[in-house]
């Protein structure tokens, strides 16, 4: 039977990466999974990449390259090699870690510029440690629904492009099946990757390469800088402040926030027990092995600060100049702050900024954490709030046990809404394009999973196709924007991946 080819040019891929020094990766190719087959794909991911989205079908030359059957003569111009990092896991120096379990296949150049890809899951590499290098089923569909959710929600993140699976067994708690999640980000560059050759292996000249690698590829504009160096340690602080206020105003939980899972570019990078909240809970822990609740929800901005403190003395070899790492690293709270609030007045429908708009936003979250409140079918559900009946007070209402203490805050928020001469009909329209519908929440994923797990993918790529449009409706898939089970309660989520 012949194979549908769906390679794209050699000349499309220009592995930028791999033009850095050798002491920054090691060339391999990826160990193949055994008996590959599709289990979902994500075509808008491909499309973004000018890949032809046909190439997912079961025929394909893409499904070896995918599952790691590599070197692939079709595909010809990759030049797949596992990069090193170093980082700081749970407040701590854990020394040298690097992709234990990921391939960079190169950097391909598309109709939206180029980014790169990485099989994640593909064997194991000189940074495996004690590891497998492999990636179980499970945590594969995760990383791919979050991500492409993420994508559609307007947060920056790396994309996933496709997963394959395999009946190779992997042993965790219990015995898994592998699978391989084709990542694909502008850049997979880390935190860990300055902390490497700062702390670990301190090479000046490595680190110096990195930075002014970032700086050309990424953020040419800080050469034109009095102090470029520290103009790219600036640019980082500001993309993870308004990352760690994306993260917020969605409730979402990362629960690994380690530096060496800190996106340089300020995407959400290395999806492993994240968690979209349910019931409102600001001390949220999503990941079971995180015992001290240092990556609580309440915590996530607090501990972004704290790893931009340590990206910033990695940077100390290149800036030197202790009071201005300080100045680039302080304006952080305030810049949170604001991103936050400015989304939350969005949230709240408002247009103006007003003095009082962080207490009503905080009067309305703690009603929220008293009465457990669906963090996302509340903020939804706002967009019916009314402006003009007498009783406007409405079905809002019954999502809190104290109806009272919601009418003083509900008189509260119509007064500022009527000040800025706020339309109902129009307000609601824009609340819900910030205010989504549909989020990858921990039952749908497992739903998605356990179907999976019995050989039947169809609702890992029926939940892909309702996350893509998550601030859209789509009453045909009301089911999904539902309270979680009871059951879902009992979920638990560790680092094990
Ligand atoms: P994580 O906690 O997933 O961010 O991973 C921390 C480090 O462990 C990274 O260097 C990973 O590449 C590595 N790692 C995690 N799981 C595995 C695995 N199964 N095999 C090899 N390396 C792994
Ligand atoms: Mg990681």
């Amino acid at each position: 039977m012949s194979v549908l080819s769906t390679a794209p040019p050699p000349s499309a891929w220009i592995n930028r990466f791999a033009t850095l020094h050798p002491d920054f990766y090691t060339f391999l190719d990826p160990a193949p999974l055994p008996n590959p087959v599709w289990v979902a794909a994500s075509p808008s991911c491909a499309e973004s990449l000018g890949l032809d989205p046909k190439m997912f079908s079961k025929e394909s030359d893409a499904l070896g390259v995918f599952s790691g059957h590599l070197p692939s003569p079709i595909w010809s111009g990759m030049q797949p090699l596992a990069s090193v990092y170093s980082g700081h896991q749970f407040g701590h120096w854990a020394g040298q870690l690097g992709d234990g379990r990921a391939h960079w296949l190169g950097e391909l150049s598309g109709p939206s510029g180029s980014y790169e890809l990485q099989l994640k899951g593909s064997g194991p590499t000189p940074y495996s440690r004690r590891g497998d290098g492999r990636a179980v089923l499970r945590s594969s569909i995760r990383e791919f629904l979050c991500s492409e959710a993420m994508h559609a929600l307007g947060v920056p993140t790396t994309r996933a492009l496709c997963i394959t699976g395999s009946p190779m067994p992997v042993y965790r708690e219990k015995t898994e099946t592998a699978a391989v999640v084709t990542r694909v980000a502008r850049s997979f560059i880390r935190f860990g990757h300055f902390e490497h050759f700062t702390f670990n292996n301190p090479q000046p000249a490595r680190l110096q390469e990195l930075a002014d690698f970032v700086i050309d590829h990424h953020f040419p504009a800080c050469k034109e800088q009095p102090h470029p160096y520290a103009a790219l340690l600036q640019e980082v602080v500001q993309q993870t402040a308004r990352l760690m206020a994306q993260w917020q105003v969605l409730g979402f939980c990362h629960g690994v926030m380690n530096t060496d899972n800190m996106s340089i570019l300020g995407l959400t990078l290395d999806y492993g027990p994240f968690a979209f909240m349910d019931a409102f809970d600001p001390g949220y822990i999503c990941n079971h092995s995180d015992t001290g609740g240092r990556y609580a929800y309440d915590q996530q901005p607090q501990m972004g600060w704290w790893n931009l403190h340590v990206l910033a003395q990695a940077f100390m070899p290149l800036i030197e100049d202790k009071e201005l790492v300080s100045n680039v690293l302080n304006p952080y709270p305030d810049l949170f702050k604001d991103h936050l609030l400015s989304q939350y007045r969005a949230k709240f429908g408002l247009h103006m900024p007003d003095v009082n708009d962080e207490m009503l936003v905080q009067e309305f979250l703690s009603l929220m954490a008293r009465d457990s409140s669906d963090y996302t079918i509340v903020f939804r559900q706002l967009s019916r709030f009314n402006t003009t009946e007498k009783t406007s007070l409405s079905a809002l209402r019954d999502f809190f046990i104290s109806r009272e203490a919601f009418d003083t805050w509900a008189q509260k928020y119509k007064i500022r809404l009527q000040q800025e001469n706020s339309q109902d009909v129009e307000r609601a329209q824009r609340m819900n394009q910030v205010n989504p519908k549909f989020i990858p929440r921990n039952y749908l994923c497992q739903q998605a999973i356990e179907k999976a797990e019995s050989g039947d993918y169809s609702q890992t790529q029926r939940l892909l196709q309702v996350l893509q449009n998550p601030y859209d409706e789509q009453p045909e898939n009301e089911s999904y924007a539902n309270y979680p089970p009871d059951w879902a309660q009992t979920l638990s989520l560790s680092c094990s991946s």
